[in-house]
């Protein structure tokens, strides 16, 4: 039965809830309110957080309509050969199935997907209708576990609990219930990390895993971008985690510290100046020292490798303004990205920010005449760049249009981007996409006259 997990609501250790008053922070984290899930529902942000495990079968015991919710949207990469969430399965609830129930349904279609793609494990997400009818899936999964002998996973994650953030902790306690914790790595390592929260849009972690592996840090365990099911069993081995989305799984982070003694920090890889406080803040969480001088060297070479690199660009990019609509960790590690670039930030939105993140921006726009826009749409948007005289705009693909309208020039860096801009190979790449699109001669011949 799908119970609603209040412990959930309540994250000791975000920013958001340690800055409410004692009273309000019994309240916990904002609950669902119909139509708040429009944005992304329970289940689509635990199937974001589990879908790039590669060599796993994701079921969705729901309609089909709720496996393509977010099914192919989000870029998520793999180096494992035969991705599994290439597939959608779903049990395809249908009307008969919600008077007469569909468990044993469920039980068949783990059994065919068992039989026709050998899974090393199956995550099965309840959804609405499938909460709603009462199927017991924590039953179903144990009895196909116990036969099929492989573990079969629910995920407890009806759209209705609670909006995509919530979705994310749900996963989270999925992985922690049944999967970190069971198994062991072949060794260990004095520098073993493990990556929470990052999930590998358009490849961003294979232009980080090359710096740690130039400095001799293990990543044991990828959750879950580019990850395999194996070396998720194991994240409990790690010497500290590194929590890349300063929200989604920062309850997982401190459960892995609670009960398995792992130190966590927040880090981001976007941009030379976070790269480089992210990589020493793990060798400080670590306590190595001569880390701590390699993370130094390293940085300071590929800061002027990466100079250099940019350099054909930075002619066109200089002094531009530009407007960035996102969220979270992007909106504020972007403006230090940009401004490397030689591009001027007029503002950036705060929806989906934490206390926090608002912090940083708040810090490092002090004095300047900059505009932080808690939420917006399409027309504010629009009004706030021609007001400022922008001329360019960073934000996800639900803004493209909003660009077109305006004649913008714009940059997709949300989750269907197609390249990576973590790293210092990314920080290349964006000088790249901003400059092809400044260089596009449609902007001139739409803003001339008819
Ligand atoms: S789980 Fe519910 S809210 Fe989410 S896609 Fe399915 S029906 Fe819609």
């Amino acid at each position: 039965m799908i119970k609603a997990n209040k412990e959930l609501f309540n994250e000791p250790d975000c920013s958001i809830n340690k800055a409410k008053e004692a009273k309000e922070r019994i309240k916990g984290c904002s609950k669902p309110v119909p139509g708040k899930a429009s944005g992304g529902c329970a289940f689509d942000g635990a199937q974001i957080v589990l879908y790039p495990i590669a060599d796993c079968a994701h079921i969705v015991h729901g309609p089909n309509l709720c496996c393509s919710h977010s099914y192919f949207t989000r870029g998520t990469r793999t180096t494992y050969k035969e991705p599994l969430y290439n597939y959608g399965f779903s049990t395809d609830l249908a009307e008969t199935d919600i008077i007469f129930g569909a468990e044993k349904k469920l039980l068949n279609k783990i059994n065919y997907v068992n039989d026709h793609f050998k899974p090393r494990a199956i995550f099965v997400y309840s959804t609405c209708v499938s909460a709603m009818i009462g199927e017991d899936i924590d039953r179903i999964c144990k009895e196909a576990k116990d036969r099929l002998n492989i573990p079969v996973i629910p995920v407890d994650s009806p759209g209705f609990i609670g909006k995509k953030n919530y979705g994310n902790k749900l996963a989270g306690e999925a992985l922690l219930k049944h999967v970190i914790g069971t198994g062991k790595p072949h060794n260990t390592t004095k520098r073993d990390i493990c990556l929470i929260g990052e999930y590998n849009i358009a490849g961003e972690i294979w232009n980080i895993m090359p710096l740690f592996d130039e400095l001799g840090i293990r990543v044991l365990s990828k959750i879950t971008g580019d990850s395999t099911f194996d070396e998720l069993t194991y994240g409990h081995y790690a010497k500290c985690s590194v929590v890349i989305c300063s929200q989604a799984l920062l309850s997982l982070a401190r459960k892995l510290k609670e009960q398995f003694n792992i130190p966590y920090i927040q880090g981001s890889f976007y941009s030379m100046k976070e790269i480089k406080k992210t990589l020493l803040n793990i060798a400080d969480e670590l306590q190595d020292k001569p880390l701590r001088k390699d993370i130094l060297d390293l940085t300071k070479r590929k800061e002027v490798e990466t100079y250099k690199k940019i350099v054909p660009y930075a002619e066109k990019l200089k002094d531009k303004k530009v407007f960035i609509y996102s969220g979270g960790v992007k909106s504020w590690s972007f403006v230090y990205l940009l401004e490397e670039l030689g591009l001027e930030v007029i503002g950036t939105s705060t929806r989906k920010s934490t206390d926090e993140d608002i912090e940083h921006l708040k810090a490092y726009f002090e004095g300047k005449q900059k505009i932080l826009m808690e939420q917006g749409d399409g027309i504010k948007i629009l009004e706030l760049m021609q007001k400022h005289n922008a001329d360019l705009l960073l934000a996800g693909g639900r803004n493209r249009y909003t660009s077109i309208k305006g004649m913008y020039p714009f940059v997709d860096i949300n989750q269907e981007r197609l390249h990576a801009y973590s790293g210092y190979k990314g920080i290349i790449r964006l000088a790249k996409d901003i400059y092809n699109e400044f260089s596009s001669p449609v902007f001139k011949i739409a803003r001339g006259p008819f």
